[in-house]
Formats: C-alpha cells, sequence, structure tokens
C-alpha cells in the first residue's frame, strides 16, 4: 500500500495527551510495573504521572468512579502489544483493550492493565484495491480526514471520538449501512496479537475463523486488534438533513415510520423523540427528530417525505436544523459531533416488523413522564435493512440481519443532578425499556453494550454464539481477555 495520508486530528474532548514521555513510576502492587517500563521505555503510565488521570477516564463518566489502573501502556505497534499481553498474562495482571474508550459499559477499564492503541491512528490509502489500511488507534475523526482526502468511504459513526477498532469489532452501524453495509461488512483483513503473543494476519483464507469473529464480536474477545483494511467506496453527493417536528408530535412519528418503512436504501437515518427539560415548565418538551443523508437531491428525498410534510412541516431552527446537499465529507461535517465525555445510560433492541400505534402510544406516554434530569432522554431508531440484508446471519460474527430498526432508548445527566434523581430517571429508563418489548425482538446491539441486559450471550450474539465460543476456546483457552460480557469459555 503507498500513499501515506496526512491525517488531520480534530479536536476530541478527553483524549489527553497522545505524547509518549516517561511517566515517574509509582510503588507497584506486585507485578513488576518496573520490568515492563524497561521493557516499552516511555510508553508505560502509572497512577500520578501526566495525564495518567485523564487517559484512565472512561467516556461514559458513569463508570469515572471505578478504580483506576495500575497501568496504562501507550502501545505503537503490535510488538508493543505483545510485549505488553505477555508481561500481563505471566504476571496474573487483568488487561483490556483500548481504541477510542467509548464502551457504553465501560468495558476498556480495568483495575489492572489498559493496553491504549489510541496513538496509532495511522491510515493509508491504497489507490489500486481501493483499500484503505486503519491502524487500530484510528477514531472516526482520522477517518473523515483520511478517505476525505480521496473521497472514498466506508460506514462510519458521526462522533468523532468514538474508535474504529470498537465501531468494527461490532459491527459499526452509520447512515451509509443500508447502501454498503455495516463497517465490519467492508472489513477484508485484520491483525490480531492473541493471548500468546502470536501476532496472526485474519482474512478470508488465513485465520479464517479468527476473522469471522471480528466482524461482530471482537471486541476485547480474542486478542488485541492492532489493524484493520477496509475495501472502501464511493463518497456519493448527498442531500443531508436534520429536521425537527414540535408539534402533532404522535401523527408526525407515525407518519415517518411508514415512510421508512418502505424507503430505498440510499437513505440512511436516525428516527427519535427526544424529551428535554424546560426550565420554566413542569413537563419536558418533547420533540421528533430526524437525522440523516440520503444519496440523492434534496427534491427527491423531500418527495419521499410529502406525507409527512402533509401531517406537519418540520421547524428548521436556523443553525442546528437543515436539509441541503452537499458533498459526501462536508456532508459528514454538518452530520458529525465533536462528542465530549457524559454521563450515560443507554439500551438497545432489534425491532423485527413496523411499530404499531400502540407502541408509538408507549413511547410518547413514557417520554412525557420522564422525572426528568438537568440533559435529556430519548427513544431513537436507526433504520437497518438493505445492503445489511445481503449477508447471511451466519456468515460473519454479527448476527442481526433481519430487522429493520435498531431502536434504543437513553438518558443523560450531569455531575450537578443529584443520585436520587439520576437513580429515578435510570429506573425509569429500565421500565421503559421493558414496556417496549413486546414490539422488539430479544436481539440487542452488542456496540451499545448494555450492563443491564441479562440474556446478553444470546441477545448479542444469537445463533452465532456457539461457535464464537467454540473460537474462544481454540484461541484464548485461558481466558485472559475478559469482562463481564466477554465472549465465554462454556454456555
Ligand atoms: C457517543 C457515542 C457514539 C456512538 N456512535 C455509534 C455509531 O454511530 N455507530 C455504531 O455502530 N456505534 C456507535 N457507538 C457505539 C460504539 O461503536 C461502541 O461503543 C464501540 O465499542 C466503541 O469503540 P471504542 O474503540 O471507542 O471503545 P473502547 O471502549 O476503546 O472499546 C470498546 C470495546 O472493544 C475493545 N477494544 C478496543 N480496542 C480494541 C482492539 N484494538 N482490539 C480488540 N478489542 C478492542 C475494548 O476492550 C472494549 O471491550 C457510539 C458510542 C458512543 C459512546
Amino acid at each position: 500500500m503507498g500513499l501515506a495520508l496526512g491525517v488531520g486530528v480534530a479536536k476530541i474532548g478527553g483524549l489527553g495527551s497522545l505524547g509518549g514521555c516517561a511517566e515517574p513510576l509509582a510503588e507497584g502492587t506486585g507485578a513488576d510495573w518496573n520490568a515492563l517500563a524497561r521493557l516499552l521505555p516511555g510508553r508505560v503510565l502509572r497512577p500520578g504521572g501526566v495525564d495518567f488521570d485523564d487517559i484512565a477516564t472512561p467516556w461514559n463518566l458513569r463508570w469515572s468512579d471505578r478504580p483506576r489502573p495500575e497501568g496504562i501502556v501507550r502501545a505503537a505497534s503490535a510488538e508493543d502489544v505483545r510485549t505488553a499481553i505477555l508481561w500481563a498474562r505471566d504476571n496474573g495482571v487483568p488487561l483490556v483493550a483500548r481504541s477510542g474508550g467509548h464502551s457504553y459499559a465501560g468495558y476498556s477499564t480495568t483495575d489492572g492493565l489498559i493496553i491504549d492503541v489510541s496513538t496509532m491512528t495511522e491510515i493509508r490509502y491504497d489507490p489500486a484495491s481501493e483499500r484503505a489500511f486503519v491502524n487500530a488507534g484510528a477514531r472516526n475523526t482520522h477517518v473523515y480526514a483520511a478517505l476525505g482526502e480521496v473521497d472514498r468511504t466506508v460506514t462510519h459513526g458521526r462522533c468523532l471520538g468514538v474508535g474504529v477498532a470498537g465501531l468494527v469489532l461490532g459491527g459499526g452501524v452509520g447512515f451509509n449501512m443500508r447502501r454498503i453495509g455495516l463497517t465490519c461488512d467492508q472489513l477484508v483483513e485484520t491483525d490480531i496479537v492473541t493471548a500468546d503473543g502470536e501476532i496472526l494476519k485474519c482474512n478470508a483464507s488465513e485465520n479464517a475463523d479468527l476473522f469471522w469473529a471480528a466482524r461482530g464480536a471482537g471486541g476485547g474477545n480474542f486478542g488485541i486488534h492492532t489493524s484493520f483494511t477496509f475495501q472502501t467506496h464511493a463518497a456519493p453527493r448527498l442531500t443531508v438533513f436534520n429536521l425537527v417536528w414540535r408539534t402533532r408530535q404522535e401523527a408526525v412519528l407515525r407518519a415517518l415510520l411508514d415512510v421508512l418503512h418502505a424507503a430505498p436504501n440510499e437513505l440512511g437515518v436516525k428516527v427519535s423523540v427526544t424529551a428535554k427539560p424546560v426550565a420554566s415548565a413542569h413537563a419536558p418538551e418533547i420533540a421528533v427528530n430526524l437525522l440523516g443523508q440520503y444519496a440523492g437531491t434534496k427534491a427527491a428525498f423531500e418527495e419521499l417525505l410529502t406525507s409527512v410534510y402533509q401531517v406537519a412541516r418540520p421547524d428548521l431552527r436556523p443553525g442546528t436544523e437543515f436539509i441541503e446537499e452537499a458533498d459526501y465529507w462536508p456532508g459528514q461535517e454538518k452530520l458529525s459531533e465533536p462528542g465530549h465525555r457524559e454521563f450515560a445510560y443507554e439500551r438497545s433492541r432489534y425491532v423485527m416488523k413496523p411499530l404499531s400505534d400502540t407502541a408509538i402510544g408507549v413511547i410518547f406516554a413514557h417520554l412525557r413522564a420522564w422525572p426528568e434530569t438537568s440533559v435529556g432522554a430519548m427513544w431513537k431508531g436507526f433504520l437497518t435493512g438493505g445492503a445489511i440484508r445481503d449477508v447471511a446471519p451466519n456468515a460473519t460474527a454479527f448476527v442481526h440481519r433481519r430487522d429493520w430498526l435498531l431502536s434504543g432508548t437513553e438518558v443523560n445527566w450531569t455531575a450537578s443532578d443529584a443520585p436520587e434523581q439520576v437513580k429515578r430517571s435510570m429506573t425509569w429508563m429500565d421500565g421503559f425499556h421493558a414496556a417496549m418489548r413486546p414490539y422488539t425482538s430479544d436481539e440487542c446491539y452488542q456496540n451499545f453494550i448494555d450492563d443491564g441486559e441479562t440474556d446478553w450471550r444470546r441477545a448479542y450474539y444469537g445463533e452465532n454464539l456457539e461457535r464464537l465460543v467454540q473460537i474462544k476456546r481454540k484461541h484464548d483457552p485461558r481466558n485472559v481477555f475478559h469482562y463481564a460480557q466477554s465472549v465465554p469459555l462454556t454456555i
């Protein structure tokens, strides 16, 4: 692969310094951390060191009071990752991998060793094969910069700080997915460092079992991935939009869901119903939001929305709400979010058939009764189907291929909200999630990883669970890579 691209890094809250200076080493707590520091000079961070606390803090501040890691390795290469894994294994130190740090359940956090690949951000594009070679620490922001230069795309997220590693290893949903598949469907090769310190190339013909597992179940389960190669696609001109309705909300949602059910694959959207606190009112403001892109003209997109416009036209508050044609990457800049650490609780379920009026009633009744925090709550749905269905549920580890919507509930808050208030909101959200159960399947999206899900093994992996367990036994029989919801050695 030729052509190394200069990758500009947009500002992402909380990533901390990317420098690899030697850190003052605190007293060890059993393991010989100084030995690790000698093996990886300048790349081992210990408590008390510059930036340690910032780097150790997960994106979801809900987990920020967890015990801090004993150490962090800021790996610069696959060899560094191997050294760190073998040292941790031989010293009995629990380890986790971290890329973008955005695990909803804080599963890239440990009181042992974080092997952090987030400084490995190089992306190279090969014009001959139209493939992009992406190092494991790249985040969405690096993909935007690198693929923007060559006017190509893959399926990516819109939150700039989310790691490509976590995204692709758990599937990867984005506004392109109905046109060109999930992020994991574009993966053609990946390198992984296993528990035994082997550096393995995985593709359709080499280590094909790990390659299969990496496409939907790779996050923290079988080893640490150090690079990903993606087949890219042309970046089309788009209509991008962020539309909000603040009147006739139920009828608007009904009409929108009907449109979405028959929508062409060129349409990629998140539809949501949001509740926001209003200082002077006793009830939250409820709005319907349609955010996304259409690979076609504005006129054609608005034609699709005719029946919704007949119910009500969206407000278009200047600055944040828009509908406009744009080249692909400038369009993504409009849709993207810089991202900053926040307090969040989110749960998901796949929806197999169009939501009934009763289900819509449940959504609005719950959001109107939300026991507020200072930030907001929502129900949301990402339109699935399209190219995602072109792949069989057992062709990759990503099993969710037959649904039409990925739905979710979410609540956010800040440190200024009283703990009882937050607890009330989280309990309310669990009730909302349960009330939607008659209208959804049992399946949940593994990348919206949910510590509250009890049947998570089947919910994330369905019929693919048995094969994943076999692969786990073969490649990580001592369960070096484990966390509360990792692929188990037995079912
Ligand atoms: C604000 C926000 C926006 C999001 N938007 C989207 C979206 O648009 N589409 C979507 O599909 N998902 C989205 N997600 C979910 C996201 O895909 C997952 O949270 C994903 O796991 C994050 O990856 P990460 O590398 O940032 O996180 P991390 O916390 O670093 O990693 C997540 C998991 O993968 C493991 N892991 C990390 N790096 C490696 C590696 N190199 N090798 C092996 N395992 C590794 C970690 O140990 C952890 O278990 C979003 C999440 C947030 C918080």
